[in-house]
């Protein structure tokens, strides 16, 4: 029925962990872009990525929120910490949107905040930039032996599509399709890429984008597998629903005999 085939990808925690670059942008987007009160960035942040910010990171979907989190993590007054971040988990959207109000911030331009905090280290040192990056080398060498059995890759993340662009160039990984937080949500790019491919699978990080692409009539049918080796919360690798595969680093070879 289908001429081609295509896999597709998720980004950030999938193909690469970049953990190191999402804390050192959003310090540097405070710093560079966004000057507020409730501040004080030390330049010692920089050293070294906040515990509490790991632990936060499998809450986020999009980029601006880890801004939010990096500004309740070093305010000065009551900050975010190990102590309490259960309580933010719990009522992650809530809390986002009234940080948001509580500030007067609009999410677009936090969000602009964080990809000019990205373009100012792509132009003043693109290297020292792109080694904030660790990619994970089994996923490099899939995407590899997937393009040897003419299998089209597809990524499709919620970053800016130029940021990513630029990681995977320098990884050495040429996708025949890129897409960003631009072009609309996971749900809405996959059904348009259902009815041009095959899709013979979509690895993502993020539970909660797996089970709606389980939920929507045109993707339901896509073989989806949860990358254990991402940013995810412990409970999401409990029950996982409608057929979706907890995939572990190690049995990422297992995939091409399907
Ligand atoms: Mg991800």
């Amino acid at each position: 029925m289908y001429s081609k085939k295509l896999f597709l990808f998720d980004f950030d925690g999938v193909i690469v962990d970049g953990m190191k670059e999402y804390w050192h942008s959003s310090l540097l987007a405070f710093e560079k872009f966004l000057n507020t009160p409730n501040i004080v960035i030390d330049q010692n942040l920089h050293k070294q990525v906040s515990s509490t910010f790991k632990e936060m990171r499998p809450w986020v979907k999009y980029g601006w929120e880890m801004l939010i989190i990096v500004h309740e993590i070093i305010k000065v007054e009551s900050p975010l910490n190990n102590d309490n971040k259960i309580d933010f988990q719990n009522k992650y959207h809530q809390n986002c949107q009234k940080i948001l109000f509580d500030n007067s911030w609009a999410a677009e331009d936090l969000q602009k905040y964080l990809n000019e905090a990205r373009q100012y280290q792509i132009d003043q040192n693109f290297d020292n930039w792109i080694k904030l990056h660790s990619p994970f080398d089994e996923v490099i060498n899939f995407i590899e032996k997937i393009k040897k059995e003419k299998i089209e890759t597809g990524i499709i993340t919620t970053k800016g599509r130029v940021f990513a662009a630029k990681i995977l160039e320098k990884l050495n990984i040429l996708p025949e399709l890129i897409f960003g937080y631009e072009s609309g949500t996971k749900v809405e790019i996959a059904s348009r890429l259902s009815k041009e491919y095959e899709i013979i699978g979509f690895l993502e990080d993020r539970k909660k984008t797996l089970i709606d692409l389980k939920q929507n009539t045109l993707t339901k049918d896509i073989p989806c597998f949860l990358a254990d080796w991402g940013y995810l919360k412990d409970i999401d690798r409990i029950n996982l629903p409608y057929e979706i595969k907890l995939l572990k680093l190690e049995s990422l070879e297992e995939l091409l005999a399907i």
